[in-house]
């Protein structure tokens, strides 16, 4: 899951990490009245969208005219921003941070994350922050330094000095750097989290080293100890289709092609996957049920890949041990009933009570396309996807 800039703004201030004081806005108004309780000179404006690039894409106004703050935000509030992270549609952006401007003298790149060849939480620093750092680490390797924390002694004294030093920071900051690095990795840790990024960071022309930019992204699998964390989700930034089918237990995810997919297993669903691409097809999106799916879950299932217009045809694909044949294809009966389904639906069942499964399938009168191996599915798949017969 993945939260907004200010939320993580606000996690790091827990911490005592150093960010610049600042607010979320949501409206004009507010954005003024926010702007007018900060101290200094210049007023930073920020869109809160889960994609970054916002600088680029004019997501991030300075002005030195605090009456200036409100219509800056009016501006972004509400209208799609578009940046190299977003496509080309943009997100709409609905809340914005207000923060004091800071004078820069340098940015930094700091970000925490699970490596999973070493298995370790590793911290990831770059004398060039502001910038694309997957383009830094191509270019220039050099300017990367990694340093992974052993679990059972946790980030030491001496990795911090080592990173503060492959970052050219000198006498204070080395300090200042080993103690938000400890800080960072204990907010890491007690989160679960699985990204925590800065960049920038922000040395300052006082000499402060504070976080310009904050992202973070933690394990679903550990949000259930995280209530705090599980509210900060924000559903505006999600798929609607991909929050309905979370809700009814199905993994969902939307692609571009027209051969909509009903899978049990992640497995089985990336060879669906490819057996439709192998044949010429596109996939509309992969769609795990799991295991012991009922028949509501499977007819739901129709519902949601069938609320993409792409799709020309369906492909159902049970290789069933928990799951029962006899219990999907009742799922698949009431969907092309109940749902009055017009589009081509092709069904392969193998496994537990399949024979069930088929007869419940041919005795329902109903207009379905069978297949009995993944291949034969998919072939079919994609003719009927672009009309033909099979
Ligand atoms: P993104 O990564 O989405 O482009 P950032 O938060 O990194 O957004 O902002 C882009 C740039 O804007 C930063 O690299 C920094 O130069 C500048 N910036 C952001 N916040 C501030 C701030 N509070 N004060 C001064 N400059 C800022
Ligand atoms: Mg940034």
């Amino acid at each position: 899951m993945n939260i907004h800039e200010y939320q993580a703004k606000e996690l790091f201030r827990k911490y005592d990490v150093l960010v610049p004081e600042g607010h979320v806005a949501h409206n004009a108004s507010q954005a003024l009245s926010i702007a007018e309780q900060i101290d200094g000179e210049r007023w930073v404006v920020k869109a809160q969208i889960h994609a970054g690039g916002r600088g680029k894409g004019g997501g991030v106004k300075v002005t030195d005219q605090v009456e200036e703050v409100g219509q800056l935000a009016d501006q972004l509030i509400g209208a799609p921003l578009v940046t190299p992270q977003t496509g080309p549609n943009g997100r709409t952006v609905h809340r914005v941070l207000i923060e004091q401007a800071q004078d820069i003298a340098h940015e930094y790149y700091l970000s925490l994350l699970i490596d999973r060849a070493s298995q370790r939480i590793t911290v990831i620093a770059s004398d060039a922050g502001g910038m694309d750092i997957e383009q830094v680490a191509a270019n220039t390797p050099d300017k990367i330094v990694r340093e992974a924390i052993d679990p059972a002694i946790g980030l030491q004294d001496f990795q911090c000095r080592k990173i503060a030093n492959g970052i050219g920071l000198r006498s204070k900051q080395i300090h200042a750097l080993t103690g938000m690095l400890k800080r960072l990795y204990r907010c890491f840790r007690d989160s679960d989290a699985q990204l925590l990024e800065i960049n920038p960071l922000a040395r300052l022309d006082n000499g402060k080293l504070v976080a310009l930019d904050a992202k973070m992204n933690f394990d679903d699998n550990a949000l259930f100890r995280h209530p705090d964390i599980t509210d900060l989700r924000d559903f505006d930034e999600e798929d609607p289709k991909e929050v309905d089918a979370s809700g009814h237990d199905l993994s969902y995810i939307a692609l571009d092609g027209d051969v909509g997919c009903i899978v049990n297993g992640a497995g089985l669903a990336m060879a669906t996957m490819d057996a439709i691409s192998y044949y010429g097809g596109m996939p509309a999106n992969f769609l795990d049920v799991g295991g012991g799916a009922s028949p509501e879950k499977i007819a739901n299932a129709f519902r949601i890949v069938l609320e993409d217009p792409h799709v020309k045809s369906v492909m159902l694909n049970i290789f069933a041990g928990i799951n029962r044949c006899d219990w999907i294809a009742e799922g698949i009966v009431q969907a092309i009933r109940d749902q009055h389904i017009a589009t081509p639906v092709i069904v392969r069942l193998a496994g537990t009570n399949v024979e069930q499964g088929k007869a419940i399938l041919a005795d329902s009168g109903l207009n379905y396309i069978e297949a009995n191996k993944l291949d034969d599915a998919a072939r079919k798949a994609v003719a009927a996807a672009k009309g033909e017969n099979a």
